[in-house]
């Protein structure tokens, strides 16, 4: 309002002194003034209130007075907007005297728990007892209210209608200014589907989705939880280490879906197989784990090693497939092996890798050796790592003889390490190692790039492009999928045909994924690369592939051709093998070809080419070449 004086009162009229610009003029307040004794205005103004009370005194004089009602004003709004709240809010709140009788409670209340408002009024909550939590529970809660004036947190509650249900709830105990009285309010949260999602993250973080066992989170708490318990109680518990055989395979060959189905039966199996008390978990692709409490004697944990091989290698029928699987444990026992989690799983590990290196399908209990082994294949892996880095490989060349007119026409390219200390290496001590480890494809991309190298050499000395070079290929490096494409790379890179080179695959490899390797074989075939199945004889010798897979050559494995002067069965299989190659109209050799006597006999029968010590042990490339030049030369 504004100021104004009182010795300028002559100079005011009626509006400015009262400043009732509502409407209100003077002849509007006179004329109300007639029927009544007073009225009252209540007016904002730039958000304060201010109340203007109008009197007639004598029917002569006016008297307006004018009271700055803001505090009060704004406390009647809280209050019209806390009762807004209060009930419209979506928590249920209840309002309860200090005797905690219900005074009132909110809309949310009664679309929570399912009472109407005259249900309950003068009641207690304990109509809401779930009955689910212990005296001690609500004398803890009680306590809070009546010391920090507040509690706060999950309980559980029953509606109307007997469900019961959880919710989030605060209890705070409050003091009514005007009357100072105490009183309580409690706000509640129903977190039922919260609580659902809740759990469903639980179980989630703790189980594998596909099969519904445990996870690796739930497996690693729950070893530890076992093996304080048998700390405690002085027992023993075991640990299985559980991989399926050859699970990549079906899942290569028949697809996931099938794969996934297969890990739910095997799964299924094992938990049948196993007790109540016993924890399963699936951990990884197709790797299980079982902790078994309270073991007695170590036959009771074979035994059941032997009760799951057996279940598992029942046939398994998979959308009208039959499998026979089988399984490779691996077992480590608390406290005879290990005496903390950490170790007991990594001795589990090495355990079933040892059954996985003796050929799977089986189980194998912990002991010490197997960590020499496995640390000795390490320090290996390490040092053959090194060897890569410092290029202490070398290919050496044994000479591949076309019988027919006793020529050297091509050479198998052999990887050598030149250690340096224990000298030249054959691969017998080292491929296993480089092929198992990371580094497989890294050595396969140094062997062409040296064999590939040493080609040139060898057409620029030689002089012959017709010259053969026979490299021997991983299965890894086979089943890249762009394998075509880098050793065509190879080739273009180092301006050589690959008309000159010949890829040794095992039957193993290829058979093993038949529709692929049958493929990429006609894929190579294409490219104008050779393709010979090395150690003929000792895999699957399916005929079938024969007619199906473009090969070009099959060598005769050395086992056969070793005693086939004397053992008439090898010299049968020798001659059926060629007999074989010839309707099949494919290039035949014979490895291993250590004497005249050998040579000679495979003359006789008419084998295409003959490679073995008779001629010459693989040698690095100079030697070879001065070899080869003279060997041609002198026939
Ligand atoms: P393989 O492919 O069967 O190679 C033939 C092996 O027989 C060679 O052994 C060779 O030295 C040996 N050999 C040749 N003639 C005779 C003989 O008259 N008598 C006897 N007793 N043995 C003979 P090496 O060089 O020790 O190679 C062993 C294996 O290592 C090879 O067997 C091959 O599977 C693998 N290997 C060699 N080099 C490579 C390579 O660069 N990459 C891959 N992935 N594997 C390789
Ligand atoms: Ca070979
Ligand atoms: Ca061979």
């Amino acid at each position: 309002m504004n100021h104004l004086t009182v010795k300028d009162i002559d100079k005011y009229n009626f509006s400015d002194i009262t400043q009732c610009n509502l409407g209100f003029t003077f002849n509007t307040i006179k004329d109300k003034l007639k029927f009544t004794k007073s009225f009252v205005v209540e007016k904002n103004v730039d958000k304060k209130w201010f109340q203007s009370i109008f009197y007639m005194l004598d029917f002569e004089f006016f008297v307006h007075v004018c009271e700055d009602i803001t505090p009060q004003k704004q406390k009647e709004i809280h209050l019209e907007q806390a009762a807004v709240f209060y009930e419209n809010s979506n928590e249920g709140i209840i309002i309860t005297d200090v005797k905690g009788k219900i005074i009132s409670v909110n809309s949310s209340f009664c679309k929570i728990t399912g009472y109407l408002k005259d249900e309950v009024i003068g009641k207690t909550p304990a109509i809401l007892n779930s009955g689910i939590h212990d005296r001690n529970f609500y004398d803890t809660l009680w306590d809070s209210v009546q010391n920090n004036a507040s509690w706060r947190g999950e309980i559980w509650n029953k509606r109307k209608n007997g469900e019961i249900y959880p919710e989030w709830l605060s209890i705070a105990k409050a003091v009514n200014a005007k009357y100072s009285e105490e009183f309580y309010i409690a706000i509640f949260t129903d977190i039922t589907t919260l609580k659902e999602a809740d759990k469903k993250l639980y179980f989630y973080a703790n189980h594998d989705v596909l099969t519904g066992l445990a996870n690796r989170v739930q497996f690693e708490s729950n070893l530890k939880t076992t093996i304080e318990g048998c700390k405690r109680r002085r027992t023993q518990a075991a640990l299985m280490f559980i991989d399926l055989d050859k699970f990549k395979e079906v899942n290569d060959t028949f697809g996931h879906n099938v794969g996934d189905e297969m890990l739910k039966s095997i799964a299924k199996r094992i938990e049948q197989s196993i007790r109540k008390e016993d924890f399963i978990a699936r951990i990884g692709g197709d790797e299980f784990v079982l902790i078994i409490n309270d073991v007695k004697t170590q036959e009771d944990v074979i035994n059941l090693a032997n009760k799951i091989n057996k279940n598992i290698k029942e046939p398994l029928t998979i959308r009208d497939k039959v499998f026979f699987m089988t399984l490779s444990i691996g077992i480590s026992i608390f406290p005879l092996h290990a005496n903390n989690s950490e170790e007991l799983i990594k001795y589990a590990d090495v355990a079933m890798y040892e059954v996985k290196e003796k050929g799977r399908n089986g189980y194998r209990l912990y002991n010490q050796s197997m960590t020499d082994k496995m640390s000795e294949k390490i320090t290996l892996q390490n040092q053959l790592k090194n060897a890569l880095k410092k290029d202490e490989f070398e290919m050496y060349y044994q000479a591949i003889i076309n019988v027919s007119n006793n020529k050297i026409i091509g050479a198998e390219a052999l990887a050598r390490w030149n250690h340096p200390v224990r000298g030249t290496l054959a691969p017998a001590h080292f491929i296993d190692f480089i092929e198992d480890s990371s580094m497989n494809l890294e050595f396969a991309d140094m062997v062409f790039t040296k064999v590939l190298h040493d080609i040139q050499t060898i057409n620029s000395k030689l002089n012959n492009h017709e010259f053969k070079v026979s490299i021997n290929i991983s299965a890894k490096q086979f089943f890249l999928q762009d394998f075509v494409s880098i050793i065509v790379g190879f080739c273009e890179d180092f301006y050589i045909s690959p008309e000159q080179i010949e890829l040794e695959l095992l039957e193993t490899q290829i058979m093993n994924h038949s529709e692929i390797s049958s493929k990429k074989i006609e894929q190579l075939h294409e490219k104008g690369f050779r393709i010979s199945i090395d150690d003929f004889g000792t895999g699957y010798s399916s005929l079938s592939y024969l007619k199906n897979f473009k090969v070009d050559k099959l060598k005769i494995d050395q086992s056969f051709i070793r005693d086939f002067l004397e053992d008439m069965s090898d010299r049968a299989i020798v001659e059926a093998i060629i007999t074989l190659a010839k309707t099949f109209k494919l290039k035949v050799q014979a490895e291993g070809v250590e004497t005249k006597e050998h040579y000679a006999l495979l003359q006789t029968m008419n084998c295409d080419h003959a490679q073995g010590y008779t001629f010459n042990k693989p040698m690095p490339l100079d030697v070879f070449l001065s070899f080869t030049q003279s060997y041609n030369d002198a026939k």
